[in-house]
This record gives C-alpha cells, structure tokens and sequence, in this order.
C-alpha cells in the first residue's frame, strides 16, 4: 500500500497551496465585508470584476476542467487530483469555484443526447454555461420522494407546474436541471422525469432570495404552464432518480474536500494564536485545554482526509456505488469542522467572533453544509440501511 501522493499532485496541491495564499487570502476581509453588507439582498461577497480576474487567472494556471474527460475539452486528471484542487482552495473563506461545477456535469455526461450534448454539455463543461439543480420544493426537501412539480404530456409538449425553493445560483446560471413528477403514480419507481431548462424559457419566474446563515444565496423558482419540448428531458422519461444518486455521490466528495480545506486553515490559526498569546505570564499553548483542542482538531481532520482521499480514489479505479462512502463523508466531514470551528473560536476569544477574522464566518457557513445535500440524520440512517443489508461491518480493505 502507498499512501503517497504521485509527484504531479504534489506539485498541483503546492502551486494551488500559493495562489490560495497569494491570490484568495487578500481577498478575505472584502468578502467579509461585503457578506455583512449585504443585508438581506442578495449582492454577491465576491465583487463581480474580480471574480472575473479569479476565472482568468485559474485558467491561465491549468485549473479549470480538473477531472473532465478529454473529450469533453477537460485535462481528466480525477477525482483525487480535484478534490486536492478543492481542498486547497477552501482553505480560504473566498467563495470561487471553478468551473464547470463538476457534479452536474456527470449527470449530463449520464444523461445526455447528441443534441443536449452540444448544447448543454460541451459548453457546460469548458465553462461556459453554468447550471444549478432544482430539485427541493416548499414540502420535500430530505424526503425528496414527496416532490410536487408536475410534468405533464399535452399535445406533444411538456407542461410544468410548480414551486422549487432553497435553488442555489439561480440567477447566475444559464440552465436548470429540474426534477417533476411525470407520474404520480408511479412517483419515485419510475414516475420521476428530469429536464433541461433553460433560465429564460416562459413561465419561469425566479420570484425572491431567501438569504441563509452561511453566505449561500438560495432562490425560489415559480414554474407557471412551463412548456418544454421532448427534446429536453433528461434521462428517460420516469428515471431521473439514479443518475441524481450518482451526482450527489460527487458533490459530498467535493463538500467533504471543502470541510478539510477549512479545518486545515483553522488549526493554522489555533497553532499560531496559542503561541502569541499570552495570558496570566503564560503562552495559551502551554494550557491543556488549548492542547487538547489541537490535537484533538488534528486526529479528525486527518481521519477525515483520509477518508476523502480514499473515495476520491475509489472513484478514479471506477467504482460507482458510492453510496456508503459518500454518506460518511457528508456527516464525518461537516461534523468535524463545526466542531473545530467552535474551538478555533474558543481559542481566538473575541477576536474569533469578530469580523477581523474568517473564522466565525466558516462556522456559520458549516452550520449550511449539515444542511445542504441532506442532513447527517438522513445519511446517518440511509448508512446504517446499508451496513445492516450488508449484514457485516465496513471494511474498505475486505475483498
Ligand atoms: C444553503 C442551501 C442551499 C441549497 N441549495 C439547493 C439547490 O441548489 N438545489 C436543491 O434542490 N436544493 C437545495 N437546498 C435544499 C436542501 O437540499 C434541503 O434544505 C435539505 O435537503 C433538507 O431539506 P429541508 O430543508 O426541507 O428539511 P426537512 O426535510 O424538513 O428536514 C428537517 C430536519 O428534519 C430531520 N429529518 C428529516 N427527515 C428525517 C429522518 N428520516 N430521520 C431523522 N431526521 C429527519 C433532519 O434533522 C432535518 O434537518 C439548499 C438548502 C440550503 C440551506
């Protein structure tokens, strides 16, 4: 066994380590600022020109398109080189993220026709267009299943009705995957059907934001008579369901790597207060209470990278059930770093609730991530599903 990396990711994990350094950490106290500044608009935290410097400058370093196939205009690097990617650029607070948004790129790749491909996947995948999922509605959220948005077949075209809230980027992306009920009936064995649509098709109307805690902007989205030609289902009709578990899979590797890039930034900052500080004539890293923070911040979060390195690497040899993997990691890793961004405040006093720093606002956007792509009690309960049909316990290194 090699726990190594090879020599092309160690270089790609240091020259992302410095442009995060160089070019994301200067950033932060702006972000910070505009974040509070905003109120309940729904004003970005990063100022759109120099997002716009960012998308350029991640271009000319080779960042973009990590693991996207060659034939889809990427480098197919993999997994584990794009969650090292991810990791080391969420060491920072500053929200970028480069395209394309690669968990709804392997939905399209599931799913798409020679058509939907050349316009909705190869312009997706080279960054061009963006995209969001709309999936949770004002009554379904973990209980997905319980969605209400109809799709209906009328005179060869598709009508939709409903409402989708909690959408993240609606505004900015150019096309939604949506996910309808085509048969209620048959709702989640076989009655699901996803669509592309795109943003300005009629009837659809992004009608507010609803701000949550953690700088992620969400939207409701009002589908009134949405009429939408075959060609634009995703999938097979009443299948839209299994190709979404596979894209969910992706995304909690990708959180998880974010998780670790924070945890990483916030030891840091624990290690470097508890040397400067110094209370009663004494250093806060001789106290066993600042110790035992530390260390017990370190065990976790390399148990947890761990963690988030092997399923990236499970998913490079091919495997696709990731299901158990990925509900570890959404609840390990989230988990892990409330709680070392609850010490990391605790160490830094005032100053870690203060906006000079960037720690209270990675714990208010980790409160979103117990949240986002289902709760921890919902993978708590879908892993122990698992593990109990396996009838044995999990074992990584079983054949
Ligand atoms: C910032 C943000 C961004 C989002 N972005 C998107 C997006 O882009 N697209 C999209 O489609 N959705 C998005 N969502 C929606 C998100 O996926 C849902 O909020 C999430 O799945 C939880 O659903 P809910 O909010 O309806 O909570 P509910 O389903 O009402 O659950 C509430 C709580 O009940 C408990 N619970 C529920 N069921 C069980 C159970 N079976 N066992 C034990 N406890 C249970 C859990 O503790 C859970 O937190 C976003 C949400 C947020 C907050």
């Amino acid at each position: 066994m090699d726990f190594r990396l090879p020599d092309e990711f160690v270089a790609l994990k240091k020259m992302v380590r410095k442009f995060t350094e160089n070019e994301l950490f200067p950033l932060e106290q702006d972000v910070i600022n505009r974040e509070s500044a905003r109120g309940t608009t729904d004003a970005p935290s990063l100022a759109p020109e120099v997002e716009k410097h960012l998308m350029k400058r991640t271009e000319e370093l080779g960042l973009w398109g990590i693991e996207v196939p060659e034939e889809f205009g990427g480098q197919e690097l993999g997994a584990l080189a794009k969650v090292i990617v991810v990791e080391e650029m969420n060491r920072s607070i500053v929200q970028f993220t480069l395209p394309p948004d690669a968990p709804n790129l392997n939905y399209l790749k599931e799913c798409c026709t020679k058509e939907q491909y050349e316009k909705y996947l190869l312009p997706y995948s080279t960054g061009e267009k963006r995209s969001a999922l709309a999936m949770t509605e004002p009554n379904a959220g973990s209980d997905a299943a319980a969605i209400e948005t109809r799709s209906d077949f009328i005179d060869g075209k598709w009508v939709i009705n409903g409402t989708k809230a909690f959408i993240s980027f609606a505004p900015k992306v150019d096309f939604f995957i949506l996910i309808t009920v085509s048969d209620r009936v048959k709702r989640k064995k076989g009655g699901f059907t996803a669509f592309l649509l795109d943003k300005d098709t009629p009837g659809l109307q992004i009608v507010r934001n609803v701000n949550t805690i953690g700088d992620m902007l969400t939207y409701e989205l009002v589908l009134e008579d949405v009429k939408l030609d075959p060609s634009q289902v995703l999938g097979e009709v009443g299948n839209a369901f299994i190709p979404l578990q596979n894209r969910f899979g992706v995304r909690r590797m990708e959180l998880a790597a974010r998780c670790c890039g924070y945890a990483d930034r916030l030891i840091q900052l624990m290690i470097e207060q508890a040397n400067i500080r110094t209370t009663f004539g004494k250093p806060l890293a001789e106290r066993q209470a600042v110790q035992w923070w530390i260390s017990n911040s370190t065990m976790e979060l390399h148990a947890a990278r761990l963690m988030v390195y092997h399923a990236a690497w499970k998913v490079d040899q091919g495997h696709k059930d990731m299901r158990k993997e990925a509900a570890m990691l959404k609840v390990y890793c989230t988990e892990m770093l409330s709680k070392i961004a609850d010490r990391a405040i605790q160490v830094h006093g005032g100053l870690g609730v203060s906006k000079e720093m960037p720690i209270e606002y990675i714990y208010r956007l980790v409160r979103d991530f117990r949240i986002i792509e289902g709760p921890s009690e919902i993978h708590r309960w879908l892993l122990a599903r698992e593990i109990l049909k396996d009838g044995k316990p999990y074992d990584a290194f079983r054949q």
